[in-house]
């Protein structure tokens, strides 16, 4: 068997936003695929700044158990 250096960072990661592979390399909008999804990240953060700081949102208590 013959071990093969492959390089660790991937060519391709997938994007957060839709999940659609995109490269890395020469991505300016990476790690998204374009800026349609970057955008949509960005208005979905900054929106989080207007939450008021003093309601709790409820502890998601997931217990799934998986086999
Ligand atoms: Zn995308």
């Amino acid at each position: 068997m013959k071990a093969t250096q492959k390089d660790a960072v991937p060519l391709r990661v997938p994007c957060p936003r839709c999940g659609k592979k995109t490269p890395w390399k020469g991505n300016a909008f990476r790690p998204f695929c374009s800026q349609r999804c970057q955008q949509f990240d960005l208005a979905a953060w900054a929106s989080d700044e207007y939450r008021l700081p003093g309601e709790n949102a409820p502890a998601d208590d997931e217990g799934e158990g998986d086999g």
